[in-house]
């Protein structure tokens, strides 16, 4: 039904051929100086999460990073990919999730589980803060081989990724936005979602036209405060559709849904980007991972695993 995209045909075993149509459904709130996305990975966040080894409370935070990409990959005007990246010197040292402007989502993550468990065993809700520890986040937008990499980097401040998230772009981007993430383990698998809301400029529009500038400030604060009443249970519910969830958040904003963008299963890894990875390694270093000839050498991102004759690389 779904055919691979040409980015995903790269002589690999086949990735789950994984689409949410509805993935990202942005909104705007007509007349007023507020748009928004509601982001549903849906199973997607499921098949993605569940390709890795981690304990839940990481899983859980991977859910929200993909969530958070997906909906800010779904601003990218050209051909590109968004990615965030946290690294840190708590239990999970590093986590990364990245998103491309087709909504091809990936994540992947490191992480101490003995630490992890030592850090639960005192507070079993430990938050995204202590999991990462001190460290940084850093927003990174690519929008190809010829084009000018924008990284935006802050220290990580905050207890919940949501907070961390707002706070790189208050700081970083001058930018007023709101977000929420969630993602819990649901009957169905894992499930995660975000609801994110930005200010936006309305120079030329209705509303800078014809209403005082504290009319504008009024109206993303009604928007913020309407956001705030959303639950995880209402951001994951798969019964309950989003323009429904956005209608019922929104109804006395004029809420206006655009039109939605796919999320999908999107690694881009191929056995010539592994096999030059491992070009770069010495020639005895791979011999001590050959076994009965062959290197094996799995993808971090999605887990698959390409095996390659040890005659085959070079080594350096
Ligand atoms: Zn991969």
């Amino acid at each position: 039904m779904i055919h691979t995209p040409a980015f995903l045909d790269t002589h690999r075993p086949d990735v789950p051929d994984l689409v949410v149509p509805q993935g990202v459904t942005p909104f705007y709130l007509a007349g007023r100086p507020v748009r928004g996305r509601l982001v549903r990975v849906g199973a997607l966040a499921d098949a993605l999460l569940t390709r890795h080894d981690h304990p839940d409370i990481v899983l859980r935070l991977a859910g929200e990073a993909l969530a958070l990409v997906g909906g800010l990959a779904s601003a990218l005007k050209f051909q590109g990919s968004f990615s965030v990246q946290a690294r840190g010197d708590g239990p999970v040292s590093s986590l990364v999730a990245d998103c491309t402007h087709a909504g091809a989502l990936r994540f992947h993550a490191r992480s101490d589980a003995a630490r992890i468990a030592e850090l639960a065993a005192t507070d079993p809700d430990v938050d995204a803060g202590r999991l990462l520890g001190a460290g940084y986040l850093a927003f990174t937008v690519d929008q190809g081989p010829d084009t000018d990499i924008h990284q935006g980097i802050v220290e990580i401040q905050g207890a919940s990724l949501s907070d961390m998230a707002a706070h790189y772009f208050q700081t970083s981007e001058q930018h007023a936005c709101w977000i929420r993430l969630a993602c819990v383990h649901t009957d169905a698998g894992w499930r995660a979602s975000a609801l994110l809301l930005e200010r936006i400029a309305t120079e030329g529009g209705i509303a800078a036209e014809h209403a005082p500038a504290g009319d504008e400030d009024d109206s993303w604060t009604t928007a913020v405060t309407l956001a705030e009443t959303v639950t995880d249970a209402e951001l994951t519910d798969e019964t309950l559709p989003p323009e429904d969830l956005l209608y019922r958040l929104f109804h006395a904003e004029d809420v206006c849904a655009d039109r939605p963008r796919a999320l999908a299963f999107g690694c881009r890894c191929s056995r010539a980007r592994l096999s030059g990875i491992l070009e770069t390694f010495s020639t005895d270093d791979l011999d001590h991972m050959t076994e009965g000839g062959t290197i094996s050498m799995s993808c971090e991102f999605c887990n698959i695993c390409f095996r390659f004759p040890r005659a085959e690389i070079g080594g350096a």
